[in-house]
């Protein structure tokens, strides 16, 4: 009879856990709703028109600027999305932060802080004025001066193997073979001035690692390149599974390198307006003027968005409401939930 009752109150132990396990699972499951949330952020604001694409690279200002597309990427590879996600646009400014990432590969993340910086600038992305302000000159690595200085710290042989190196490392953090938008990169290689000004006063300062113009043009190129929503999303989550790309099972980064490389990020992503953004969305992020941006929920999942349109500071107006609102709605922020929108 002792024998019976302990084995049947065993059995049902069993049983309720299994049970308390499944309702668990299920709210886990109801708790994220990818679909549901990337879903209602697209219908939400894709008939936004705010803002304007860029237009001071000629080409951009032909993208067709209704162009709206939200993907989620999970660290386990599984992708949600809504619109576009096929369009290639040019990486821009988001190829910053990865070609961080290969500076950090190769020489550590120290090179980063003493050889470029990783102060935010309060300044427009593509400013002169700051590299003659800050005595670090470029700054940090998500704007224009610190992008083409982190270009000019890849250790590579030639211009030939700089390019290979750059481009190798962002196409595996896509997992697929990425080209360059040739129109994209002649468009904003034959109006580079402003690039180029910078790039020769780094030099000036001894800021500048390598032949600047080689800088300019290996940056120019990396910009350039042609990557869709899907791509930017699994970018995303590469850095969100501790620098292992999920699709590929490749390992990109390696993992003591990602806080650093997210803490870049958070502090300067947005340009001069990274303190609005982590204020409101609260997720390292990185945006780009082809209309790009990939925020990073570490250790979790990535959403990327595209949409031409940016406002003053160059950050994709659609792309931000709809990260805003699917970050508010699964309760997911680097320093809790973050409810506003
Ligand atoms: N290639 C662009 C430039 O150098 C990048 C700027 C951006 O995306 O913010 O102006």
């Amino acid at each position: 009879d002792m024998l019976n009752t302990t084995f049947s109150r065993s059995i049902s132990a069993t049983i309720s856990l299994f049970l308390v396990l499944f309702l668990n699972a299920t709210v886990a499951q109801a708790a994220r709703d990818y679909q549901r949330v990337v879903d209602e952020a697209y219908e939400k604001f894709k008939d936004l028109k705010d803002g304007a694409n860029a237009n001071y690279i000629p080409i951009l200002d032909t993208v067709p600027s209704d162009l709206f597309g939200v993907v989620i990427a999970t660290r386990d590879g599984k992708i949600y999305s809504a619109g576009e996600i096929k369009y290639e646009f040019s990486i821009q400014s988001v190829s910053k932060p990865f070609t961080a990432s290969l500076v950090m590969a190769q020489q550590g993340p120290k090179v980063i802080r003493e050889k470029i910086g990783v102060e935010p600038t309060g300044l427009p992305f593509n400013s002169r004025l700051a590299v003659e302000i800050y005595d670090s000159r470029s700054v940090n690595p998500s704007v224009n001066a610190g992008a083409i200085a982190a270009v000019s710290l890849v250790q590579a042989d030639s211009e030939k193997d700089r390019w290979k190196k750059v481009s190798d490392n962002i196409s595996a953090y896509a997992g697929r073979d990425l080209k360059v938008l040739e129109e994209v990169y002649n468009s904003e290689y034959e109006t580079a001035w402003g690039n180029r000004a910078i790039a020769n006063l780094l030099y000036n300062y001894e800021r500048l690692y390598s032949d600047p113009e080689e800088a300019l043009r290996v940056y120019t190129r990396q910009c350039s390149i042609g990557i869709n929503t899907k791509d930017l999303a699994i970018m995303g989550a590469t850095l969100a599974n501790e620098g292992v790309n999920p699709v590929t099972g490749k390992k990109v980064l390696d993992s003591e390198h990602i806080p650093e490389l997210l803490a870049i990020m958070a502090a300067t992503g947005f340009y001069d307006e990274s303190g609005e953004w982590m204020y409101s969305a609260g997720l390292p992020s990185k945006t780009g003027v082809g209309g790009g941006i990939v925020a990073v929920i570490p250790g979790d999942f990535a959403i990327a968005t595209f949409s031409p349109r940016l406002n003053p500071a160059g950050n994709s107006v659609r792309g931000m409401k709809a990260i805003q609102h699917i970050a508010a709605e699964l309760g997911v922020g680097l320093y809790g939930p973050n409810t506003r929108e």
